[in-house]
């Protein structure tokens, strides 16, 4: 199996490379305007939070996968993982703010063994929704997840799987050998308990990232697509399909650079920069915890080390939602990401 970047001591694991290279080049000698010079005109500069509805917890950065575009440099190898006791914050936090909604992601967040403790005790501080970031795979990666299903009914939580296509060449190539099959299997196994079945009320969602250097296509034709094909070949249902563009960082950044694609990529970004995505960022309704329970304004830049601005302070023991509110979002070239064409979030398009 592959290794992640940490792990193979590849210098673009360092955040700080990663920043250099997006600050740098390109953006440095004007060639492509920054992300900063494109919003000031807007008005938009510097960026700022609507409300925070949304606590985007990542459990821990240890995966089943290696997927090759993976922003988090996730796998087997990494060891970084949430305590109960941070775990603990983050529910004092839901219990206390009129936040609606958890969204767990990782690596892979099953694997975090308090996992089912923190689903159970956040159910009962009256959170809204709780959302799993699933890669399917892993509830037949071991017996003691093959219940995985049931557990997520149980306790009323919305799947939110990814599948970057319908078809086992492109899914493997991108996740790994056999990945597709088993995400399959899993989604029947989700199906089975109810789950993307009308009237359930068990909602799964898939979420599709391109297989290369380019933008994802229109979401509503692909869920389309994905729909009759699934439904076709496996039988299978689903609810929503979100499309999400590949942010320019960790190992899609070093894919990039090894493919001599990142200059042209992050043209195709820029010039396809939306105004109107710019008011949808996720950032400005969403808080991002990390494993040792800092917080950022995304999960991307958790992954580039950008904590929120230090005024609103930057670890859940001082979590303070009216400086939250009020902070200027770090942003940096990545953020063209996000804000290409129909927009891209966690939960699809923005615009
Ligand atoms: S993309 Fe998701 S499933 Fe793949 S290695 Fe990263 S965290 Fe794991
Ligand atoms: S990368 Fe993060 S900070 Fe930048 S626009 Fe996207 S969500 Fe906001």
């Amino acid at each position: 199996m592959p290794k992640s970047l940490q792990a193979q001591h590849h210098n673009l694991a360092d955040k700080a490379t990663q920043l250099k290279i997006l600050s740098n080049g390109i953006f440095a000698d004007g060639q492509l305007p920054t992300f900063k010079e494109k919003i000031e005109p807007l008005n938009e500069y510097p960026l700022k939070p609507t409300s925070i509805e949304i606590f985007q917890v990542n459990v821990g950065y240890m995966c089943n996968q290696v997927c090759k575009h993976c922003h988090v440099d996730a796998g087997p190898d990494r060891k970084e993982i949430m305590t109960r006791e941070t775990m603990q914050q983050c529910l004092d936090i839901l219990r206390k703010t009129k936040i609606h909604t958890l969204d767990l992601t990782g690596g892979a967040p099953e694997m975090n063994p308090d996992f089912r403790w923190f689903v159970e005790e956040a159910n009962k501080t009256g959170v809204e929704e709780i959302i799993v970031r699933s890669n399917l795979t892993i509830i037949l990666a071991n017996p003691k997840y093959h219940d995985l299903p049931e557990f997520f009914k149980k306790n009323k939580v919305r799947v939110v799987s990814s599948l970057p296509f319908y078809q086992a060449d492109k899914t493997d190539r991108q996740r790994g050998e056999g990945v597709f099959d088993k995400s399959i299997e899993a989604l029947k196994m989700l199906n089975a308990v109810g789950y993307g079945k009308a009237g359930s009320g068990l909602n799964l969602d898939l979420v599709y990232n391109p297989s290369g250097a380019f933008l994802p296509g229109d979401q509503a034709g692909l869920e389309r697509e994905f729909k009759k094909e699934l439904k076709e070949h496996f039988d299978i249902d689903f609810n929503s399909l979100f499309t999400i563009t590949n942010i320019p960082i960790s190992r899609f950044l070093e894919f990039l650079i090894r493919t001599e694609n990142y200059e042209d990529y992050m043209d195709s970004l820029v010039s396809a920069f939306n105004p109107a995505a710019v008011k949808g960022v996720m950032c400005r309704n969403t808080i991002s915890v990390d494993y040792d329970g800092h917080m950022y304004d995304c999960d991307f830049n958790q992954m580039l080390g950008l904590k929120v601005d230090k005024k609103a302070g930057q670890h859940i023991s001082e979590f303070d939602l009216e400086k939250l509110e009020n902070r200027n979002i770090i942003i940096n070239q990545h953020c063209y990401g996000c804000t290409a064409g129909a927009g891209s979030s966690c939960q699809g398009t923005v615009a």
